[in-house]
């Protein structure tokens, strides 16, 4: 009877975690993190008397909770749970509530529902519909028209690994048939295509540019076009039929960097109502001063960087690529972002490459999916979702990613990833 009683008295609190809080446990670590306000806390865990904490968020988590327990008074006597309870409440991650308080077991949304549901269900809808829906995913398409170039960049056979960029890549003369990419550009405008790439080789020296200039204008979606800028025209004529509203020329600068051909690109671009952006190609900081001055004395208004890996620079890399926990955490992912980092590559997801010779990839790092003409799009796209070479190439399933806290705040992995044979380009452990 007396012991009875005692129970009865005993206080209880539904401790909860808010639905926009992020919650990590790896190994022995802990991350929260409250997506509203940035705040992050984290905590290691080496001590058994510690470990009563790891299980006690392994309990918030399951199924069967949904970020809601039950704490006693006595719980809460702990200093190491009231210190978490604290600590997450003055941040305003958790809340706790006498049950007193509380008609029944406060209801929590569980957070971790797919954004991308319908891939896995794609299997059924394939075989159901012929995959006519596979092609609203697909967003970004870059063109390679041809291999055929008078230079002979060092580059050449690997940035474009890399980033978007020229390449001769294999010594095959071969162009993109020009009917295979009208056919296959107006099949899709009907679906989500928003961009298109257009790259070569040199692309001004493909037999039917003017031709696909207007095939390219007909279609209400950006168009980015890349041009090394020794490739660049000399004269106004050859660009006049691009539709500027529509579409940017990026001129690429790798170096040993021309001042005076780049200062003739960029009076003739500048005479055009084109829009323009021109990629300094940079491995090292020496590079970066050079396009600086440069940049600074021609006053050029549209640029960028594009760092490139060659093999010997990793220290530049290091220090200007690699990301550290502060960079992750200032980046503020929202609870979207780390959704969308569980299940699909952000990066790569709804992006394809076709070659001069018709080779399909999601990535052009990856295995080849395809060749346009022989198979058609929806075998290509129902290949990358079910296998998910790239689309869906995700850190927490990558070694050493899939042990680490921050593994859905991180960004995705990008082709310096395969450039330098990591995954975890980063000094959060180091
Ligand atoms: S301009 Fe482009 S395609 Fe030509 S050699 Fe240089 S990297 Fe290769
Ligand atoms: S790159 Fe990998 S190991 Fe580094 S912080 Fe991101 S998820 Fe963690």
């Amino acid at each position: 009877m007396e012991k009875g009683l005692k129970k009865k008295n005993i206080k209880k609190y539904w401790f909860s975690i808010e639905s926009y809080v992020h919650i990590s446990l790896k190994r022995n670590l802990l991350l929260l993190y409250n997506t509203l306000s940035g705040k992050a806390l984290e905590y290691t865990f080496s001590t058994n008397e510690e470990l009563k904490i790891f299980l006690l968020f392994k309990k918030l988590q399951s199924e069967k909770n949904l970020r809601v327990i039950c704490l006693t008074e006595n719980d809460l006597q702990d200093p190491m749970i009231s210190g978490i309870v604290n600590d997450t409440r003055k941040f305003y991650m958790s809340e706790l509530i006498d049950i007193n308080c509380s008609k029944g077991k406060p209801v929590q949304m569980n957070p971790e529902v797919t954004i991308v549901k319908d891939i896995d269900k794609l299997k059924n809808e394939y075989n159901r519909s012929g995959g006519e829906e596979i092609v609203k995913y697909l967003s970004e398409i870059s063109l390679y028209l041809n291999n055929t170039c008078s230079l002979n960049c060092s580059i050449c056979s690997v940035a474009y690994k890399q980033f978007s960029c020229c390449t001769m890549r294999e010594n095959k003369n071969k162009i993109l048939n020009i009917e295979n990419i009208q056919n296959l550009l107006y099949y899709l405008i009907g679906a989500s295509l928003r961009n298109i790439n257009i790259l070569g080789g040199d692309i001004f020296a493909y037999p039917g540019f003017e031709n696909l200039i207007t095939i390219l204008n007909n279609i209400k979606v950006k168009k980015t076009i890349y041009s090394h800028y020794f490739n660049f025209p000399d004269r106004i004529e050859k660009l006049k039929s691009i539709d500027p509203r529509s579409s940017l020329i990026k001129i690429l600068i790798p170096y040993p960097l021309i001042q005076e051909r780049l200062e003739k690109v960029f009076n003739l671009i500048t005479h055009t109502p084109i829009n323009y952006e021109f990629i300094f190609i940079i491995q090292g900081e020496q590079d970066y001063y050079v396009a600086e001055e440069v940049v600074k004395a021609m006053q050029i208004p549209h640029y960028s960087y594009q760092p490139f890996f060659n093999g010997e620079n990793l220290e530049f890399f290091k220090e200007n690529i690699f990301i550290t926990k502060d960079d992750i955490l200032l980046s503020r992912p929202k609870m979207r972002d780390i959704y969308v980092n569980t299940v699909i590559n952000k990066l790569n997801f709804g992006r394809l490459t076709i070659f001069n010779n018709g080779d399909i990839y999601s990535n052009v790092n990856e295995s080849k999916l395809g060749v346009l003409g022989k198979n058609s799009i929806h075998e290509v796209l129902y290949k990358e979702l079910i296998h998910s070479k790239s689309w869906r190439k995700v850190r927490r399933n990558l070694k050493p990613c899939k042990n680490c806290i921050f593994q859905s705040l991180c960004p995705p992995m990008n082709n310096y990833n395969y450039a330098i044979g990591k995954n975890d380009l980063c000094n959060v452990f180091s």
